[in-house]
């Protein structure tokens, strides 16, 4: 079966704490295992912001979990994409804190230094998901 990726982002529920997402995360990670999915998850207070990739089953099935949630609302789709290679091969899945999104950061693929996803094209996510990944690799 051929590689896709998927990303999203989403609204998190109020007062969504960092405990919670690292609940969100442990699950995650031993699903994504078991599917050989792998990928990105960014959580920056308000919202989600995440990069799916894997076998096509294997990340629909995954979505539909995720998307049905209700610890987040509001999803949007921003790109789902046949891919040659995984980019987040060593990751059931990354998580990238709020801390990562500096300033320099989101200027550099926005007006002002905040992080509106629902507000960036497609082209400058996938920009920021792939910054973000090489940052992730340098560790
Ligand atoms: P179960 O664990 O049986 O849960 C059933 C439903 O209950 C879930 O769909 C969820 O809506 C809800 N739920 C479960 N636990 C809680 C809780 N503690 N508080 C409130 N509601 C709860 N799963 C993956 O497999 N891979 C991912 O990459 C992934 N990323 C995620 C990213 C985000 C932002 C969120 C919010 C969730 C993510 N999940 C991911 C979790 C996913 O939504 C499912 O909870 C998980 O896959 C387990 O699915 P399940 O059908 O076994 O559901």
């Amino acid at each position: 079966m051929f590689l896709v990726r998927a990303v999203y982002t989403s609204t998190a529920i109020p007062n969504l704490g960092l405990s919670a997402v690292e609940s969100i995360l442990e699950k995650a990670r031993g699903k994504n295992l078991e599917n050989n999915v792998t990928g990105m998850l960014l959580f920056s207070g308000d919202y989600f912001l995440q990069y799916i990739e894997g076998g096509r089953n294997q990340v629909n099935e995954t979505l539909v979990r995720i998307l049905r949630d209700d610890r987040h609302s509001k999803p949007v789709i921003i790109d789902y994409s046949e891919i040659e290679h995984r980019s987040f091969q060593d990751w059931s899945m990354s998580f990238v804190p709020q801390s990562s999104l500096t300033k320099d950061l989101l200027l550099k693929y926005a007006s002002e230094p905040l992080f509106q996803p629902y507000k960036m094209p497609k082209s400058s996510v996938l920009e920021l998901i792939s910054a973000l990944g090489e940052r992730l690799k340098l560790g």
